[in-house]
């Protein structure tokens, strides 16, 4: 079957500021590399409207919506070093909101999905932007899943910054495991392997420079753990592409072979169960481009 590849043009709009290299340029290479005529039989594009203040809610308080309402409606400004909503950034966080809960919904029907969410989210906190992220894309995805009837779902997040918002958005909540491998000591600082919520959290820090088959083998490996005695009805996957080898912000040796061969372990393990792969980092667009071409040709 084919994957649905979720998206909004609105995603382009985020402008965080003169050299951010979390650019519009990022979306465009995503959407160019997908639509090369050869992958047009593989995949079913799907354009998701944007997220509706009640569904937002869901993850996040009203009050820091509103914060961010109020922020865009005086043209935008600093959240943190980092972090800036341009004029027009807010329609973008409101629409990869709204892509990544398709995307969720998507992979129940269609058996896998990608979202092209942008920006990215797994460093959103329920009430703090942080890291390039305003709303946890991932986090609105899973609990939309779990709406539709998905009770347990695995996040599984590769970026090569730990996902401490979405780890910190599920560490109390045993229906959701979170894995991820990430380097470390690195941005955001958090995610050791002694941080384990309850029970529910599976860190997996490990150096820069490492041989790409040591990363291959040892997210597998944590992901092999989270499965242990549990079946998840839907994994998401928080799929960063910043820990391909050459990626600007990161030192991991990964190549678009592996991420290929991760998606593909991944949908064994899941045998016909959803699996659905939400965006996240990924900053020289040529290695973006590879690494999600791979990643969702190995996805259904
Ligand atoms: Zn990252």
């Amino acid at each position: 079957m084919a994957t649905a590849v979720v998206w909004n043009p609105a995603c382009r709009h985020h402008y965080g500021g003169a050299g951010h290299p979390e650019r519009p340029q990022r979306f465009e290479a995503v959407l160019e590399a997908l639509r090369r005529p050869e992958l047009a039989t593989r995949l079913t594009w799907v354009e998701a409207p944007p997220a509706a203040r009640s569904a937002i809610e869901r993850v996040h308080p009203p009050e820091y919506v509103d914060m961010l309402d109020a922020l865009a409606a005086r043209g935008g400004g600093a959240l943190d070093a980092d972090t800036f909503l341009g004029p027009r950034s807010w329609e973008s966080v409101l629409a990869s909101a709204g892509v990544a809960r398709a995307a969720g919904a998507r992979g129940q029907t269609e058996g896998s999905a990608f979202a092209i969410t942008r920006p990215p989210g797994h460093h959103a906190l329920a009430a703090r932007a942080m890291g390039f992220c305003f709303l946890n894309n991932v986090v609105l995805a899973a609990r939309h899943a779990q709406a539709l009837g998905c009770a347990r779902a695995l996040v599984v997040d590769w970026d090569v910054h730990h996902g401490n918002g979405t780890q910190a958005l599920v560490e109390r909540d045993p229906s959701i495991r979170f894995v991820s491998m990430h380097q470390y000591p690195w941005y955001p600082g958090t995610g050791t392997t002694d941080e384990r919520g309850v029970g529910n959290v599976f860190n997996v820090p490990r150096p820069g420079g490492l041989p790409r088959a040591t990363y291959f083998r040892d997210f597998l490996a944590g992901v092999d753990a989270a499965l242990d005695g549990w079946n998840p009805d839907i994994l998401l996957i928080s799929a960063g592409f910043d820990s391909l080898a050459g990626d600007p912000l990161g030192e991991f040796t990964l190549e678009p072979d592996d991420i290929s061969r991760w998606t593909a372990a991944l949908r064994e393990r899941m045998g016909k169960r959803p699996v659905v792969g939400v965006l996240e980092g990924g900053y020289r667009l040529d290695l973006l481009a590879a690494g999600v071409v791979a990643h969702v040709l190995a996805l259904s």
